[in-house]
């Protein structure tokens, strides 16, 4: 009889579990940003997420969660409840570099989470502030093998973006600078307009603006071609420093055990934000790469996370 209930009980709360997936969404879900608002992942977030709810027929609220390189909000992310009413925007540091570089994090990228999709390809510039003494990239390597230890490099903490592509330039260079964290590249972006740092490696939807308006200096894209976002932008392979190319990304990932429904729906209204042509120029005159559609499914994520992870371990562990 004991067991005859369990069983009961258990296949009732299935036949729950599957109709609430049914009616999803029945009421805003929250968005986790694991960094501060202003940055390229909130911008990315608000962008995307912008279309989503139109799509869901629910607002999908942002909410800005930053600290120790994103793994704060991650973290947080990864514990909260799987009943699709809280996702979050990971990228390249949470969900690939911060494992090799926080022996205790609290979280498995690849089994702690549901993949969504992948929102943005966001390739990396290393920008300056305006009165920083080089005027091309060669100059600004030079600068930093002499001075390095004076330069103040911004980044949004151990295992973001800007912070493991950074120590890989600066690894690259043979040097090392002095490291000014924030909660994200957003605040950092805002001291390196007043010039308060020196110079920072970004995801270019976050510096492409202020590139565009002359209130920094960029050095070189890490892409093996110009930006049509930024086309004066040179290469680091035409600027001197080829082997320094990395792009970064952004995705949407569920906690583990978010109903497969669910995380249908989601990518679904991700895929019709992408195909949205108003959401498509926000994102590409920000200089954001778009996913091709072989690269917006949840098992291509899945299986990049994997990837990225694999790549940055040995990558970081050599760097530091
Ligand atoms: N993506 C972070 C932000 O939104 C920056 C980073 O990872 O470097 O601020």
């Amino acid at each position: 009889m004991k067991i005859l209930a369990k069983l009961a009980f258990a296949a009732a709360a299935l036949v729950a579990g599957s109709a609430a997936a049914q009616t999803y969404p029945a009421k805003p879900i929250t968005m986790i940003v694991p960094f501060a608002a202003g940055g390229p992942t909130d911008v990315v977030a608000r962008i995307v997420t912008e279309h989503m709810s139109r799509t869901l027929g629910q607002q999908i609220v942002i909410e800005n969660v930053g600290g120790a390189g994103g793994t704060t909000g991650t973290t947080r992310a990864s514990q909260a409840g799987n009943d699709g009413y809280t996702i979050m925007m990971g990228h390249m540091g949470t969900h690939g570099a911060a494992p090799a570089l926080y022996p205790n994090l609290k979280y498995d990228p690849s089994k702690d989470f549901e993949p969504v999709g992948l929102a943005a390809g966001t390739p990396i510039l290393i920008v300056a502030k305006k009165a920083f003494p080089a005027q091309d990239l060669k100059g600004f390597v030079d600068y930093l093998k002499a001075n390095g230890d004076k330069v103040n490099q911004a980044h949004a903490g151990v295992g973001s973006v800007s912070h493991s592509t950074g120590i890989l330039l600066t690894s690259q260079v043979g040097t090392k600078t002095t490291q000014v964290p924030y909660t994200g590249t957003g605040p950092a972006l805002n001291d390196l307009v007043s010039g308060q740092v020196d110079f920072m490696t970004d995801q270019i939807v976050n510096v492409a603006e202020q590139i565009r308006a002359g209130t920094i200096r960029a050095y070189a894209i890490a892409t093996p071609s110009r930006s049509p976002a930024l086309p004066d932008v040179p290469t680091t392979k035409e600027a001197g420093l080829p082997q320094y190319e990395v792009s970064a990304w952004n995705a949407i990932f569920a906690p583990k055990g978010t109903p497969a429904e669910v995380v249908t729906k989601l990518n679904d209204a991700l895929v019709k934000a992408l195909a949205d042509e108003g959401t498509r120029k926000r994102l590409l005159d920000l200089g954001a790469v778009l996913p091709e559609k072989n690269e917006q499914t949840s098992a291509w994520l899945g299986d990049f996370v994997a990837k990225e992870v694999a790549r940055w371990t040995p990558v970081l562990k050599a760097a530091k």
